[in-house]
């Protein structure tokens, strides 16, 4: 009797694995034409000054429209890109289409002085050998200035090769591209990896942000990792804010600049162009 139990229960759950891996696949060879049929975009979330309101930047993010099934989610198709190995693809990808948007919004006069946009890199794509010298010469032919791409790294990017990761970051740094923390706070040792990493950026993970107004241990930590990151002269940035009175206990603690629905969700790159220029009008 168990013994039929125990084989229908690992039947069932091979059936289960088999299905889920199937459905990788699937996706797999999908992901494969989609670069070259144009399916991946990118979408722009700004960012903005807590106490002016002012667009500071902006977050790309990466958009995939299927031509059956439309907008996947990243969260999904992002660990596929990854297990393939095709985000090294889709991730230089990434970087010549960051750079080609500030070239364009630079042109218009729409990106000033001290505005940075900020890319996702993932670990594999970061720890590349050739990953810096590809982003640089990238940067070089669309002969941008220092100081307007950022690139937010997780502390995936680090294990086991911290000193090769600090290497990647220096030669990045010089040639102007900072670097963000990404999801601060959710990862194992976030801390030990702030001590070792030339970041220039914290980005409060939405985790925390998310209950911040009924939740007393999320508004501790977030006033720590604030006062921390001040202390540290690190750039503290909050993300998935949605509600005005999150904004404010943020202000409150010191936050530099967040990221939410509030403001805007990522949108595509002509909706971004008509928040920049209602931001520049705000000077006027
Ligand atoms: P992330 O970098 O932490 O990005 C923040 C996510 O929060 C985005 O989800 C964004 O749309 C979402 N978000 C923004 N504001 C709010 C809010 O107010 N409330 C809530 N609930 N969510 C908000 P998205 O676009 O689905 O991206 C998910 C993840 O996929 C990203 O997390 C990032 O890790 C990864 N990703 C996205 N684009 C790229 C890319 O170009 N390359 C790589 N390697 N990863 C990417
Ligand atoms: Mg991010
Ligand atoms: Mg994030
Ligand atoms: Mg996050």
């Amino acid at each position: 009797q168990v013994k039929e139990k125990g084989r229908d229960a690992i039947e069932f759950f091979n059936e289960e694995m088999a299905d889920k891996v199937s459905r990788q696949l699937v996706m797999e060879g999908d992901l494969h034409r989609a670069l070259e049929d144009e399916q991946f975009s990118l979408f722009y979330q700004p960012k903005v000054d807590v106490n002016s309101g002012k667009i500071v930047g902006a977050e790309a993010l990466l958009r995939w429209h299927h031509p059956e099934k439309g907008n996947v989610s990243p969260l999904e198709f992002i660990p596929v890109l990854e297990t393939s190995g095709l985000i090294l693809q889709v991730g230089q990808w990434v970087v010549e289409e960051a750079c080609r948007a500030l070239e364009n919004w630079s042109e218009r006069g729409l990106w000033s002085a001290g505005m940075q946009l900020s890319i996702n890199i993932s670990p594999r794509q970061f720890r590349r050998e050739r990953f810096a010298a590809d982003v640089i010469r990238t940067l070089d032919r669309y002969r941008l200035p220092k100081g307007v791409l950022d690139m937010e790294i997780t502390e995936g990017v680090v294990i086991q090769q911290v000193d090769e990761a600090i290497d990647t970051i220096t030669t990045l740094t010089e040639r102007g591209v900072s670097f963000s923390l990404d999801d601060f706070g959710t990862g194992y040792s976030s801390i030990s990896y702030l001590k070792r990493l030339p970041v220039a950026t914290l980005k409060i993970d939405k985790s925390f942000v998310r209950d911040i107004i009924v939740d007393r241990n999320d508004r501790v930590l977030v006033e720590t990792i604030v006062t921390m990151g001040r202390l540290l002269d690190l750039e503290l940035v909050a993300e998935g804010v949605e509600q005005a009175e999150q904004l404010e206990i943020l202000r409150s603690y010191g936050c530099h600049s967040y990221q939410g629905f509030y403001f805007s969700p990522a949108v595509e790159g002509d909706k971004f162009i008509e928040l920049l220029l209602s931001n520049r009008a705000k000077d006027r």
